[in-house]
């Protein structure tokens, strides 16, 4: 829609991003090539991972993920209720069930607490999310995997630049996805990297994403494969991002704390809170409030678009065949009923900020 004052998502592209596919296409090399390598090599240096492959999307990403920790039917992953529906698709598609876990209401990210009550003989995997920028608390996970002995799956989509205690989110389990869909923090458009310190996983990822081989170019396959590629212009948009992110992210944290300065304090809004084991890189800008229907039609009437947050997983009519009866979410079901989502991205103005605050503020009080 054009005619939103405040649009919701905008992508940070422009220059530099222009000169990069400029050389992609001066190159007449379009598929995986010299981009596609310097992103995997800034991005393992940037999170610290040992080994990298890019995937098409965060998606298939996780899909694949599972598949080369050889998750398959008859066997159960563990995924918060509050998430998006990729990190239980991903699981299902893999012929193995996703079983949900309640989140924490201030967080909003898996409650820690409830993940050893979900582990059954079948469980094989736990998949925390990092959402809205800031880790899962990943000691407990660590530790539950640990004495189980179970992998760890981490759906980092929004976790990019987010650390827990100093190691870069994707890189604490066994396997972790980060996404660079348009609407994350940084973008290729479509796209994803997948993380691992397991060099058995990085090799079994290396044959599975590449059609069973582990070059183009030869009709041997030793392997059963697919294609998970992505092209060197998602790739050439991904590096010129990369270079740009400590300016995105210190934008986007002066845009959460205006909203945080503006809206402290007000009744009837409350915000997420912040854990100390991680850093923050603002997603969106995150409210809870109690009349939520009545204030997304106020700000669309006022031209600002609005997101809700996501919903419950156990809840979605397409995995009704997974859930159990009389299984209760609370803290997912609240998020969901009044959770907001305001935007933070970079090309955002302090008057649209400003404009944002005064008209929910007009609606509160
Ligand atoms: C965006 C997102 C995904 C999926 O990534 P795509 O690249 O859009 O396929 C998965 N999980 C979470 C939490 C996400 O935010």
């Amino acid at each position: 829609m054009d005619d939103y004052f405040v649009p919701q998502v905008m992508p940070f592209v422009g220059r530099e991003e222009i000169a990069n596919l400029t050389q992609v296409i001066n190159n007449k090399w379009l598929t995986e090539g010299p981009f596609s390598k310097d992103f995997i090599a800034k991005i393992k240096n940037y999170t610290g991972a040992p080994y990298a492959v890019l995937a098409n999307n965060g998606t298939l990403g996780l899909f694949l993920s599972l598949l080369a920790s050889n998750i398959g039917p008859g066997d159960e992953v563990i995924v918060p209720d509050l998430t998006f529906i990729a990190s239980a698709t991903s699981v299902m598609f893999c012929g193995a069930k996703p079983v949900f876990v309640d989140v924490e209401a201030d967080t909003w990210n898996i409650d820690t607490t409830l993940i050893e009550q979900a582990i059954t003989e079948r469980t094989k995997a736990i998949m925390p999310v990092h959402l809205y920028g800031q880790s899962a608390d990943m000691g407990p996970v660590l530790e539950l995997a640990r004495r189980y002995n179970l992998k760890i799956i981490e759906d980092a989509a929004q976790g990019y630049g987010v650390f827990y205690k100093g190691t870069h989110t994707g890189v604490l389990g066994d396997v972790g996805v980060i996404s660079f869909f348009a609407d994350k923090t940084i973008t290729s458009g479509e796209g994803a990297v997948i993380l691992t310190h397991d060099q058995d996983v990085f090799n079994r990822l290396s044959y599975l994403r590449n059609q069973g081989r582990l070059n183009s170019g030869t009709f041997i396959h030793p392997f059963l494969g697919m294609n998970f590629r992505l092209t060197d212009l998602q790739a050439a948009i991904g590096v010129a991002q990369i270079e740009k992110f400590p300016m995105i992210v210190n934008k986007r944290l002066e845009n959460y704390q205006r909203y945080q300065m503006q809206l402290e304090g007000i009744p009837g809004l409350k915000f997420l809170a912040i854990r100390g084991f991680s850093n923050l890189v603002p997603f969106r800008f995150n409210l809870i409030v109690d009349d939520l229907a009545g204030l997304i039609t106020h700000l669309e009437n006022n031209r600002i678009q609005t997101r809700g947050v996501f919903f419950p997983l156990h809840r979605q009519p397409c995995l009704q065949q997974v859930c159990m009866e009389g299984q209760e979410f609370p803290n997912a079901d609240y998020a969901s009923a009044h959770g907001l989502s305001l935007p933070v991205y970079n090309d955002l103005t302090i008057e649209q900020i400003d404009y944002v605050c005064s008209t929910i503020k007009d609606f509160v009080t």
